[in-house]
């Protein structure tokens, strides 16, 4: 008798610990993103994992990198292919297979250039698996070629 009041006070006290959670969740500021009207907002992408894009080192679309390889042996699925250019340290080469890529973060980690970062974008669509063997070193050109117009 007294382990059975033990047991429903124990549920009671469970029931209210959770409905509490759920009320503090019911009342507390939305966090659902209403796509796609929301999606212009940059706050609603900050987090997003696109894929990965060269971070500019100025506004000629050269690259911060420094062709050290630390992203390349970082990288579990063999991703990244970095070629150093025959002048300084700039790479020559900046391949990103995105179909082997599972977005770990450990590339973007381990570069001490801060030279890689996640792209935010939500509407790459490919029809071959080819599609997605990037090259970073043109899409930083290319945008950087955008910004200037
Ligand atoms: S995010 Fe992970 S899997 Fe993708 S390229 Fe970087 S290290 Fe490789
Ligand atoms: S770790 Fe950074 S600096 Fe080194 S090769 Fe990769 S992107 Fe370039």
């Amino acid at each position: 008798m007294f382990r059975a009041i033990i047991d429903n006070l124990k549920g009671l006290w469970s029931l209210l610990v959770g409905l509490s959670i759920t009320g503090r969740f019911f009342l507390s500021p939305q966090r659902t993103t209403h796509y796609p009207r929301q999606v212009d907002d940059p706050e609603c992408l900050a987090s997003y994992r696109g894929p990965l894009e060269l971070v500019p080192a100025d506004d000629e679309g050269r690259s911060r990198c420094v062709s050290c390889q630390m992203c390349v042996k970082a990288c579990p699925g063999h991703c990244l292919t970095v070629v150093k250019g025959d002048q300084g340290k700039a790479p020559k080469t900046y391949l990103y297979d995105f179909t082997l890529c599972c977005l770990c973060a450990a590339c973007v980690e381990s570069c001490p250039a801060g030279a890689i970062r996640f792209s935010h974008r939500v509407y790459l669509v490919a029809t071959s698996r080819e599609a997605l063997h990037l090259d970073l070193l043109a899409d930083l050109k290319s945008r950087a070629a955008k910004e200037a117009r």
